[in-house]
């Protein structure tokens, strides 16, 4: 982990120092080396929450395009007194996990079931098959009329299978840490596979690094969302005192001329 509790103060680990993990509460030590970048690490060799995941470069990477306090985030659930460690919570609540290791299906599914408002970020990088399996796939990506966002007809052939049965937005990220020269190279963009729908077929956004950094700290493009979906669209409900003043009626689930009657 990044940050643990030093006197009470999250803290970023220094040499020799030592403090208590902010989740179970247990003593920690602080890893300063040459090769892995400073952390701090539980005394045992278990880890608090089993959902916890060591920390890549690509991880830290990942983390530090957000604000301190809104890394390493305790989250709870009150209904069921479950709590975890967000990688990122923003103050509006929504979660970022970066999974760089194999995730079954049904531990994804749960882990979207107790954050519900979250967004994924896979390593595309773990497995080298996936990358030109992405590539030859993204061939077939079918334009639609909003700018940057693509039909996917076969979503199998495109992303590893552990992660297309998906209740919330999934980003994958074939760039890892690597540095990569040519600007046209495809792993320079994230692409966003849409919550799964009754359709078939399945969307993909384009974006770059910035824009999902950027929206996802000022709130832009993930608030809306939310906003959207709270609007339930109701169909016009018959309003029977205008109704009675107009020639319409509703009758029978329709209007109908009020010279029937
Ligand atoms: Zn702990």
């Amino acid at each position: 982990m990044k940050l643990a509790l030093v006197n009470n103060v999250r803290s970023y680990a220094t040499k020799g120092a030592k403090g208590s993990c902010p989740f179970c509460g247990s003593d920690v030590i602080a890893k300063c080396g040459t090769i892995k970048t400073d952390h701090w690490a539980h005394k045992g060799v278990r880890n608090c929450d089993p959902w916890w995941e060591n920390e890549t470069d690509w991880h830290r990477a990942w983390k530090d395009n957000f604000r301190a306090d809104w890394q390493e985030v305790i989250a709870h659930d009150e209904a069921t007194g479950e709590k975890h460690i967000a990688d990122i919570k923003t103050d509006y609540g929504l979660v970022l996990e970066f999974q760089h290791s194999h995730l079954n299906p049904i531990e994804r599914s749960s882990r979207e079931k107790f954050y519900k408002n979250m967004i994924w970020v896979v390593d595309g990088t773990r497995l080298k098959r996936d990358y030109p399996r992405f590539e030859k796939a993204k061939q077939d990506f079918r334009v639609t009329n909003k700018q940057g966002i693509f039909i996917v007809d076969f979503p199998d052939e495109c992303f590893p299978s552990a992660w297309i049965n998906n209740r919330v937005p999934v980003i994958f990220d074939f760039k890892g840490t690597d540095v990569i020269v040519d600007a046209k190279d495809s792993r320079n963009y994230l692409y966003m596979l849409y919550p799964k729908s009754a359709a078939r077929h399945r969307f993909v956004a384009i974006i770059t690094r910035e824009f999902f950094v950027d929206c996802i700290i000022s709130g832009n493009l993930f608030a809306k969302k939310q906003e959207t979906q709270k609007q339930v669209v109701t169909p016009p409900a018959p309003n029977r005192r205008v109704a009675a003043r107009s020639q319409y009626v509703f009758h029978k689930g329709r209007y109908v001329r009020r010279w029937r009657f």
